[in-house]
């Protein structure tokens, strides 16, 4: 068989652990925290003394040297302390620890790349210490034993034992013992009250054939749809999911109602609020799950069809702070959609193409070009002044986006983007190859590179 991409993929599975095994991987992730909160205090505290010696008019070779933020200089600093800060250390596996302390050397170098500018996007504070109630527990194991055992319903990992699965891992199992995959660490992770475990595989893929390499297709993420594309298809919502989100406003009106804790009295919340904020991080968790589902399903369908597709790159951090939940919630599922493209079109052999933020889709008529001052988000039907065509708003904008790629690969002009939308005509310019933050190689700090997406191209007004 002809491997064609290597790629990194993760495969996740529910868990049923046993109060026991819950309480063992409860303490390996409160021992990474202890190692975490340990460096972080010992960084914060190098920082200080280095500022007070400055402040004395210590020349800069006689400062306390500064202590290294790599994961090595942290795990060393570490090691040469954990008898006297943790003396169970042994208790627990060393591989809590390094998760605790990997977290930490991601967390500097995410802060210093933002402040030198290195990192795009929006600022990323100083890390911060984590509290046990506030912090997801989680433990990473890069080490040791870890496999699926023959039954597919049971996993081994480090420590832990024997833990039972919720689901078969059949997928993940067919393929390690084809040995197309390796397993290069597996994440006990605690989300929405539900327990998880997330492999981090490298996995050999032989490249599909596109059923149609030269088809151009726009994708735009809807309100009341999944997804519209620009051959006119309206994708409806998974089933359910209405009744899902339904369910998050009920209980988010619940909590409200509840006792909460108050930080300026010091107020403790009350059982019932916890009760409340529990359910509402279960619900919210469905229906992200059953929003992501479906767009798997719709990536996984596009991506081995089309040679090209186009989606708008939208400034989703921004968008996220809209309190309409419909909107949230096609907002989060945005920024699903491109990141499952990215790498599903590379897997395939085809590209993605993100057309630029600021480049008028929606206010774009597709037929003659003409470019509406305004539209609001109200007005779901396109009505073009100039040619008098009618179109659906979503269908319209997912059609400019398609255009927009055809310009970019037939004409020698480049792709286009005009920025504001009182442009009519659109200007050239050159397709840029840009690495998205986040999609950076996160291997520097760690020992596995996580989120491994693709590069994709950017179309840029100039
Ligand atoms: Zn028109």
């Amino acid at each position: 068989m002809a491997i064609d991409v290597r790629v990194v993929q993760a495969y996740r599975f529910a868990l049923d652990l046993t109060p026991r095994q819950e309480r063992a991987v409860l303490s390996h992730a409160g021992a990474g925290r202890v190692a975490y909160n340990w460096a972080l205090a010992r960084v914060k505290a190098v920082i200080q003394q280095r500022a007070a010696e400055r402040s004395y008019g210590i020349a800069e070779s006689g400062l306390t040297p500064m202590i290294g933020w790599s994961l090595p200089a942290l795990r060393r600093a570490w090691n040469a302390a954990k008898r006297e800060v943790a003396p169970w250390w042994a208790e627990c596996s060393k591989e809590a620890f390094n998760t605790g302390l990997d977290a930490l050397a991601r967390g500097l170098k995410s802060w210093s790349d933002s402040r030198t500018g290195k990192r795009a996007g929006r600022r990323v504070g100083f890390p911060g210490f984590k509290s046990r109630r506030r912090s997801t527990p989680s433990v990473r194991f890069t080490t040791g034993a870890i496999r699926v055992e023959p039954d597919r319903k049971h996993v081994v990992l480090p420590r832990l034992g024997r833990l039972k699965l919720h689901e078969s891992a059949r997928k993940l199992a067919r393929r390690l013992e084809a040995g197309t995959a390796r397993i290069m660490s597996a994440t006990v992770r605690r989300d929405a009250g539900r327990w998880h475990v997330a492999f981090t595989v490298e996995v050999d893929r032989v490249e599909r054939t596109l059923a149609r390499p030269h088809a151009v297709l726009g994708v735009d993420v809807g309100v009341k749809h999944l997804a519209v594309l620009s051959t006119g298809t309206l994708l409806p919502n998974p089933r359910h999911l209405e009744d899902a989100a339904r369910r998050v406003r009920r209980l988010a009106r619940r909590l409200s109602r509840r006792v909460g804790p108050d930080r300026r009295s010091g107020r403790q919340p009350s059982r019932r609020w916890e009760r409340a904020r529990r359910q509402l991080a279960r619900a919210h968790a469905r229906v992200a799950n059953l929003r992501r589902d479906g767009l798997h399903k719709l990536t996984t369908r596009l991506a081995s069809e089309y040679g090209t597709i186009v989606v708008e790159d939208l400034n989703v951090a921004g968008m996220l702070r809209n309190r309409r939940l419909a909107r949230r919630i096609a907002d989060a599922g945005f920024g699903e959609l491109r990141r499952q493209l990215a790498y599903k079109t590379k897997w395939n052999g085809g590209h993605l193409v993100v057309a630029d933020r600021w480049y008028p889709s929606s206010k774009t008529c597709s037929a003659c070009g003409t470019v509406k001052a305004k539209l609001a988000l109200s007005e779901r039907t396109f009505t073009c002044i100039t040619c008098g065509m009618v179109l659906d708003r979503d269908v319209n904008a997912a059609r400019n986006l398609a255009a927009l790629a055809c310009e970019a690969t037939t004409a020698g002009s480049g792709p286009v983007a005009g920025r504001g939308a009182d442009r009519k005509t659109r200007p050239g310019g050159p397709v840029a190859v840009k690495r998205q933050p986040g999609t950076a190689q996160a291997g520097k700090t760690g020992t596995v590179p996580q989120g491994g997406t693709a590069d994709y191209m950017l179309t840029r007004a100039n």
